[in-house]
């Protein structure tokens, strides 16, 4: 298994920084740790923009760092912080600096590659991480593996599908996983056909039936490139080949993911459709903290269903299965090409069907190298985001 195994020390409040803390998974991780102070003390927070937001959870949690990323914020950060003992912070390094902070728990909450360098601080020097982030792993999963082996760090999966696999593993041995299968809400377009979804709006693929998130992840969900990221992420994190997993939906989102192991056994990890249940069980991890989110009522939800995911409708999961049979460059290109796409749909500058076409057109330029350090992956993934720019202007051109 790749997810690494670490003892917390025992009995202390555990320390945490949290990267994208203005963030849907940031603003949960927030509340959880309200719920249980006496577990936690908070080091730092970061967020991009949002600087009052950024300011009132600092001090709500008693920070001793805030933030922000855009420098240009930091002046209203240190007069919102004034009379405060937190010390305000703003900047690109900045946020970096935050995660090399001695924090023991990091949550990795940052939408994009744009948190790949930050988690990689908080891997390199060896600190427990809950990752949410998974564009980051997407697009540089050898690398932030061979970081996290050679210096002791340890991946706790927060998106809620992993957390459940990972529940699920829990004390199984690598060798006796057979299959994962990752469980999709369907999104909003679930029952939409290709002709409906061509004209859908912004507001539409936002609107998702189940989960309350990011605008960036809620696209992903509407076009199923959230769960063909997941894909990438499940294979990475727990070092199981692209063909023994597989998607199913289930539109309740109570079971959040199941593994089937070679004795024919099934284990699923099942709960409300909230993200403060895995976001709760990385934070207390190995225990467990208690946390008053809503409990299951089976005999009230009645049923639970299950369909096969159509790939007609929604390439992304067959591409996701070409970029990591593809390797080399191809997660990155998979990556980068979504996050210009998804930007450029949400400036409602392209269609909604031509965010995944951007990707499948992003990945003819695959190339077979693997790139092991992070300014190869930083400077590919640049110019892979300016070759999607470019497919983003023509179908843009083409719309008028
Ligand atoms: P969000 O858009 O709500 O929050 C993103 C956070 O990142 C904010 O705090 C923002 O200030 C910060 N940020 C944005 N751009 C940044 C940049 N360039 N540099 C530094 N910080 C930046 O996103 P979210 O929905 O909370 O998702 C965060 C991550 O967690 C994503 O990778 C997503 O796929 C994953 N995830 C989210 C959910 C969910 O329920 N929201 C569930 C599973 C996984
Ligand atoms: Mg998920």
């Amino acid at each position: 298994m790749t997810v690494a195994i670490a003892s917390p020390t025992a009995g202390q409040p555990r320390s945490v920084t949290i990267l994208g803390a203005t963030g849907s998974v940031g603003g949960s991780t927030a509340r959880v740790i309200k719920e249980t102070p006496e577990r936690f003390r908070v080091k730092a927070l970061t967020a991009w923009s949002r600087v009052d937001e950024l300011a009132r959870l600092a001090v709500e949690l008693d920070a001793e760092r805030a933030v922000i990323g855009r420098n240009d914020l930091l002046p209203r950060l240190q007069s919102l912080l004034e009379g405060t003992r937190i010390e305000a912070r703003g900047g690109e390094r900045a946020i970096i600096k935050a995660a090399e902070m001695d924090a023991d728990f990091v949550m990795a909450s940052i939408v994009g590659a744009s948190g790949l360098e930050p988690t990689l601080a908080a891997i390199r020097r060896g600190a427990l991480i809950g990752l949410a982030n998974k564009e980051c792993l997407v697009c540089a999963g050898p690398l932030m593996l061979s970081e996290v082996a050679r210096n002791g760090a340890t991946l706790l999966p927060v998106d809620s599908e992993h957390n459940a696999m990972f529940q699920a593993i829990a004390g199984s041995c690598r060798t006796s996983v057979e299959r994962l299968t990752l469980t999709a809400s369907g999104g909003p377009f679930r029952c939409w056909s290709r002709e409906r979804m061509s004209a859908a709006s912004r507001e539409d693929a936002l609107a998702h039936p189940k989960w309350s998130m990011g605008t960036k992840i809620s696209i992903d969900s509407a076009t199923m490139m959230n769960k063909a990221l997941e894909l990438i992420e499940a294979h990475y994190l727990f070092g199981i080949e692209e063909r023994s997993i597989e998607v199913v939906v289930h539109p309740q989102s109570i079971i959040h993911s199941l593994v089937t192991f070679t004795d024919g056994s099934t284990l699923a990890q099942l709960s409300p459709p909230d993200m403060r249940v895995p976001i709760a069980h990385a934070l207390g991890w190995p225990s467990r903290l208690e946390v008053g989110t809503t409990r299951l009522d089976l005999a009230a939800i009645g049923s639970l269903d299950f369909e096969a995911p159509d790939t007609g409708r929604f390439p992304a999961l067959r591409l996701a299965r070409e970029a990591l049979n593809a390797g080399g460059t191809a997660p990155i290109l998979f990556n980068a090409a979504n996050e210009v796409a998804v930007a450029a749909f949400l400036e409602r500058r392209i269609g909604f069907l031509d965010i995944v076409s951007i990707v499948e057109t992003a990945l003819e330029r695959v190339d077979s190298r693997a790139l092991t350090s992070l300014e190869e992956v930083l400077a590919y993934d640049r110019s892979a985001r300016r070759h999607a720019q470019e497919s983003v202007t023509r179908r843009a051109r083409l719309a008028v």
